[in-house]
């Protein structure tokens, strides 16, 4: 616990609800006290009822940023002052960061998921890479991966209201990137093994293999799974899903959620105080050593 927090400290929030489950609240101050710097991260239940007023308590009361969860990514876009590219494009915003009453959102999803990408060394701009999802972590992953600079993604998704969102977001892109998006039917799995046998990355942007869907993988024959493929999962509990079990058994080079998690949480460090995070450190502290 912090015992040095004096006048000049600034808050940082983050609103959502249901919350206090959240681990960001312990992950963001263990890394302000490491860096020292003065900032206090606290989570506030915040519905989409009391989002208007929580978002003119921060001008108020001059909070540093906020982060945003679910229900509110959506929703909080309209009571903002700036959007970045990647906001512009999803629809999505998890980050706020208040500059002298400018209130600008960020997504911050997509890039940590390509910031764990680079640091294990796996270059995916120019190329083709696969996704398994179109909700919120499927479509920030989509679109910063677009925006960075990647040639083709194939997004397989369940015929539910997330892929109707998805084929619009896919239609930006295709008109607003130099990436060619497509978005196909998650039970043509003869497309989806074509699909793959070109890509250089799978990644899987569901929560299959996650409560109450543990032990359970959208990709069950093996073969589909190239040994020069890089699979990938978005789910940190397990730290190993069926899917990525399955790709190891196969030879992929495999990573799972933990570094998305971390590194989308670094990006929001830098917006916020400017710093790096140690993400070592962090991950030692949390256990989240593999
Ligand atoms: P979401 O509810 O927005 O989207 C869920 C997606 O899963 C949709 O595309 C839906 O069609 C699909 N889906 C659901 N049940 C399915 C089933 N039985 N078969 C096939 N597809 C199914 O959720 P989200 O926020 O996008 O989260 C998806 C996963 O990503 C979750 O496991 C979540 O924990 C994880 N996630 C991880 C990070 C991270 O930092 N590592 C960040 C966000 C989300």
């Amino acid at each position: 616990m912090r015992n040095n927090i004096d006048g000049h400290f600034l808050l940082i929030g983050l609103m959502a609800y249901p919350i206090r489950h959240s681990l960001s609240p312990q992950m963001q101050n263990t890394i302000y006290s490491k860096l020292k710097v003065p900032y206090v991260y606290l989570a506030f239940e915040v519905d989409q009822k009391k989002l208007p007023d929580a978002i003119k308590g921060i001008r108020a009361l001059g909070l540093r940023g906020s982060a945003v969860s679910m229900p509110n990514k959506q929703l909080v876009c309209q009571y903002l002052d700036k959007l970045t590219p990647a906001v512009e494009m999803s629809g999505a915003c998890n980050t706020i960061s208040n500059d002298n009453g400018v209130l600008t959102g960020y997504n911050t999803d997509g890039m940590g998921y390509m910031r764990m990408l680079k640091e294990a060394n796996i270059d995916i701009i120019g190329k083709k890479i696969t996704i398994l999802g179109a909700g919120g972590a499927a479509t920030a992953i989509v679109v910063q991966a677009a925006l960075d600079g990647v040639k083709e993604i194939t997004v397989f998704n369940q015929k539910d209201e997330c892929y109707t969102k998805i084929e619009t977001i896919a239609k930006k892109l295709n008109h607003n990137t130099q990436c060619d998006v497509c978005v196909f039917d998650l039970a043509d799995k003869d497309q989806l093994r074509k699909e793959i046998s070109d890509s250089v990355v799978l990644c899987n942007a569901t929560g299959v293999g996650m409560k109450p869907l543990e032990g359970k993988s959208l990709i069950t024959d093996p073969t589909m799974l190239p040994p020069d493929l890089v699979v990938t999962d978005c789910i940190y509990s397990p730290r190993k899903t069926k899917l990525l079990e399955i790709a190891e058994q196969q030879g992929c080079k495999i990573l799972n959620g933990i570094g998305m998690m971390l590194w989308q949480g670094a990006a929001q460090i830098k917006i916020w105080t400017g710093e790096d995070a140690p993400i070592d450190y962090v991950k030692e502290q949390m256990g989240f050593n593999d």
